[in-house]
């Protein structure tokens, strides 16, 4: 409905991509209940249950970044702008939801709203001094494969990036 209104009101086309993905599980599918949704700000797609939106409000949804009229906001645990961020436990600092859930240490105060991004303090110094395979940027908090041997290092959302293998 909003899509509509928008394109109505300001006179946009809009491409029809097969390929939207939710930025934090990376996956094309929508249910009953836990639908994708868009932020009129920035586009960002998201489902419901990803971001923790309990209720799709009737006119218009913005991102926490967007909401809060943030812009340009920078993740802690990586190099990488755009996508679904949350704002952390530590104050003035925000995280990409997908990267709060693949680095170990960190976690989600609240799983129903998914917000805030917490435990970013026990992160090891070990973690923040990786460099990432895939950027070198030596910067956030990387993971590392996950075959024991194997210590490559890659920040999360170039991982995604790269579609790597993420189970
Ligand atoms: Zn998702
Ligand atoms: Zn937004
Ligand atoms: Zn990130």
């Amino acid at each position: 409905y909003q899509c509509t209104k928008n394109m109505k009101a300001k006179h946009v086309g809009i491409e029809f991509d097969d390929h939207i993905v939710c930025e934090i599980c990376r996956s094309p599918d929508a249910e009953d209940g836990n639908e994708m949704v868009f932020c009129d700000s920035c586009n960002i797609c998201v489902h419901q249950a990803c971001y923790g939106i309990t209720v799709i409000p009737d006119d218009e949804w913005l991102c926490r970044p967007c909401k809060d009229n943030k812009k340009n906001v920078t993740c802690i645990l990586c190099p990488n702008a755009g996508g679904a961020f949350k704002p952390t436990s530590n104050g003035n600092t925000w995280a990409h939801v997908a990267c709060a859930l693949w680095v170990p240490e960190v976690s989600i105060g609240n799983v129903t709203t998914m917000e805030p991004v917490t435990k970013i303090k026990s992160i090891p110094q070990s973690r923040w001094n990786l460099i990432c395979s895939i950027c070198n940027v030596k910067s956030g908090a990387p993971i590392q494969c996950s075959t024991k041997t194997c210590k490559t290092a890659y920040h999360v959302s170039c991982a995604f990036n790269e579609k790597l293998k993420m189970k």
